[in-house]
């Protein structure tokens, strides 16, 4: 059996001064295929590169016909190269011509080699092409020697990752790693954003691949696996990390893989052969992603992902680089590409640099998600792959109203983008010069257009809509972006804080609606439930936990010394729920003024109607509180026995139906006849068709994200209330229940010139 010639310590190094030498492309490809064969005593080596039409082309060869290269060409899946490509494992055979994948590619002249090695050529899990070895006799591959021939193909991968191979490419042929590719995902928040890819977790691009010093690097390897463990080891026993749930046992995954013997071996190993530290984490990280995108078993991808962080968490402990580094080299115009992220992440970004989101993860409920919606950011869920097909700086155009997402766009896609966000941008300057404009129908009726917030982040947006108010402010929010219960001070601070931004304007602070499907990753509140949404939940959750809302309560007191306080209950079913509350407030105020504490100037309490129990105690309910609001999320689901969350059904039923309209009127109608303010604050009020329905049975304010406001605002100034109050009666009560509401909607809209 053939020795090997020098071993991958001084095949490195000759590979190193290769690429430092002035070569163009091919001779320096030529002189490395070369340089392979000779050190690894093959009578062949070859260099075959993927395509973005799928073919692997042949670009450099010793031993085989020279006249083959850019000629030779097989396709993935197709003989033993793609075989490899396809399968990104490498393949060792002795007797290659009997291996039922065998091709033969009469241009080569490969027939008479018996035994070949072959790796994929890998970068971050990708395969961008093959290398090969290949001698005359049969001969089996040693463990070792498969490994060498990887940690080349390594060197290969960042030859083509740099671009230097695309110059050989023949003129209209792409390679993969630069190919277009459009991902479907989910919409999570609309909007276009054009811009160039930042990867939340980038990886590191490793640009020193090869060691002075095995010795000396082990030792390097060493010290930032024991600071690494260290670092891991004081999340752990931090109590401001979320103690139990999820996040312990992610780190704990992370405990038991950075003391994992195999992955540890595997990366001296790789330093032994002569890659830096770092070099040999992307190595081994590398296979072993290209490996895992083979499993279908979720539970092991997901540990592929924590090592993945892991990885990451490693390279930047020997590379030292840190987030400011990392805000610094932000684009312009970054797009966040990550698998998922924390919500308080997305924050550290700058804003201003920030063009949109993609999440290989996430749930249009899930924080993060929030927290772009709140900031306005175009955001797309559900992109499955994403992350390892883009590298940081290529272009990328997110929709977040189709829920796509465009890598490396064509021209004449990126051209009607550019188109798009035009259009958006002129509408955009019309909502804004529409702002200092009365607020009222055509007829003058004044509505009033508040908007939803949760966030400090959006306090900007009151101003920027031209809001008359904050009609929701889901206190939860502040929970849900927290690792632990905020304190008293921290709750009474963002209060303070949104009460001082809205400078006299009406808010509105819903109390803590927690359960369901907003959930706080550190309370340990019910046990799994069978129906979440009618579950411990809301009012029945604060009024079992009395101190969760007695300390909200006194902090919300306090933020609104000397001001007027508005409050509203969540989910209520039973009248006694809303003085059950009232005790605890009154207890609290009376504490306060004991204390001699600045009070309220006055304090409004209002009740959420989202349970259709309170549909038949209207009057009752009206007298007990100073004002509704109708939670059209919540009591849409439960009237029509339909999850929210369902993507299955999100179209199924339509809220604009005679049923559903019909139970709205009457609660406005009880409103008034008890001289109850009522309001709506579910995503029924942010689309102008919706807010024209409910303005024309009764609704005299509506709440909605604050980028509604516009468009309903350009409807609403069309309006000609009186024509269509009439018409909505007629479709209501002369048309029978199967009336087509939204067509006739329409229509009205069309005839009038109402902008939709
Ligand atoms: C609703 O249910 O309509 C509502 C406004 O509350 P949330 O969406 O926060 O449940
Ligand atoms: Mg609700």
């Amino acid at each position: 059996m053939p020795e090997v010639a020098g071993g991958p310590r001084v095949l490195l190094r000759r590979l190193r001064e290769l690429m430092a030498e002035a070569l163009e492309p091919q001779e320096r490809l030529d002189r490395i295929v070369r340089e392979i064969a000779q050190n690894m005593v093959a009578e062949v080596c070859s260099l075959y590169v993927l395509r973005a039409d799928s073919v692997l082309e042949l670009y450099a060869t010793e031993g085989l016909n020279p006249g083959a290269v850019h000629q030779a060409q097989l396709r993935l899946g197709q003989g033993l190269v793609g075989t490899i490509a396809a399968s990104a494992r490498p393949l060792s055979l002795s007797d290659a011509q009997h291996h039922p994948a065998f091709t033969y590619l009469p241009e080569t002249g490969e027939e008479i080699y018996h035994s070949f090695l072959g790796v994929p050529v890998l970068r971050a899990g990708r395969t961008l092409g093959v290398l090969v070895v290949q001698n005359r006799t049969q001969r089996h591959y040693r463990e070792d020697e498969v490994e060498a021939l990887e940690t080349t193909a390594m060197v290969i991968a960042e030859m083509v990752a740099t671009g230097d191979l695309a110059r050989l490419a023949r003129p209209g042929i792409e390679l993969d790693l630069r190919r277009p590719v459009s991902f479907t995902g989910q919409p999570f928040n609309e909007g276009v954003g054009l811009g160039h890819v930042v990867l939340h977790e980038p990886r590191i691009v490793v640009t020193n691949l090869f060691n002075e010093d095995s010795e000396q690097e082990l030792e390097r390897l060493a010290e930032a696996l024991g600071s690494l463990r260290l670092s891991i080891d004081d999340m752990l026993s931090r109590r401001d990390v979320a103690f139990e749930g999820e996040h312990r046992a992610v780190l704990e995954a992370y405990r038991m893989f950075a003391n994992d013997r195999g992955w540890v071996r595997r990366l001296q190993e790789a330093v032994r052969n002569g890659l830096t530290a770092e070099a040999a984490v992307e190595k081994v990280q590398s296979d072993m992603r290209a490996r895992m995108l083979h499993m279908t078993d979720p539970y092991l991808r997901e540990r592929m992902s924590d090592f993945d962080d892991l990885a990451n968490r490693l390279l930047r402990q020997l590379l030292g680089t840190g987030p400011e580094e990392m805000a610094a080299m932000l684009p312009k115009d970054a797009i966040v590409v990550a698998r998922s992220m924390g919500a308080a992440e997305l924050l550290d970004y700058p804003r201003h640099k920030l063009r949109g989101l993609v999440l290989e993860e996430g749930a249009v409920t899930s924080h993060i998600v929030i927290v772009a919606r709140a900031i306005g950011l175009p955001t797309v869920g559900q992109v499955k792959g994403v992350v390892s097909m883009a590298e940081n700086g290529d272009a990328v155009v997110v929709d977040g109203e189709e829920g796509r997402v465009h890598l490396r766009p064509q021209p004449d896609i990126e051209a009607t983008y550019v188109e798009k966000v035009r259009f958006r941008a002129r509408r955009q300057k019309l909502y804004r010069e529409m702002r200092s404009k009365p607020s009222a129908t055509r007829d003058g009726v004044a509505i009033d257009l508040l908007m939803n917030a949760g966030l400090a982040v959006d306090l900007p947006q009151l101003a920027q809509s031209g809001a008359a108010g904050i009609g929701l402010f889901r206190t939860e929010l502040q929970f849900m972006v927290a690792l632990t219960f905020p304190r008293a001070e921290a709750q009474e601070q963002l209060y303070r804080e949104v009460i001082d931004a809205a400078d006299g304007k009406p808010v509105t602070f819903r109390t803590i609606d927690i359960g369901g499907d907003k959930v706080l990753p550190y309370f340990k509140g019910a046990s799994a439930e069978e129906n979440p949404a009618l579950g411990w939940r809301a009012m029945r959750l604060a009024l079992d936990r009395p101190g969760l809302l007695r300390t909200q309560i006194r902090a919300l007191l306090r933020a609104a010394g000397g001001r007027e306080l508005r409050l509203m209950l969540p989910m209520v079913t039973e009248l006694s729920e809303i003085r059950q509350a009232r005790e605890i407030i009154e207890r609290e105020v009376r504490h306060l003024s004991r204390f001699a504490h600045h009070l309220p100037t006055s304090l409004k309490l209002g009740a959420m109607i989202e349970v259709p129990a309170l549909m038949w105690q209207l009057p009752e309910l009206m007298r007990a509180v100073d004002f509704v609001s109708v939670g059209s999320n919540d009591l849409f689901q439960f009237v029509m026995a339909t999850d929210r969350g369902n993507p299955q059904l999100s179209d199924r039923f339509d809220p604009l139906s005679v049923p559903f309209l019909r139970l709205l009127r009457q609660i406005a109608e009880a409103g008034r006849a008890a001289h109850t303010p009522v309001t709506l604050c579910g995503e029924l009020a942010g689309r102008p068709i919706s807010a024209m329905a409910l303005i024309g049975i009764g609704y005299r304010a509506i709440s909605m994200a604050p980028t509604a406001i516009g468009p309903v605002k350009a409807m609403l100034r069309e309006l000609p209330l009186a024509e269509l109050e009439a018409a909505m009666t007629d479709a209501l009560d002369n048309n029978g229940a199967s009336h087509d509401i939204r067509g006739m909607l329409r229509g009205f809209a069309r005839e009038h010139d109402i902008p939709l």
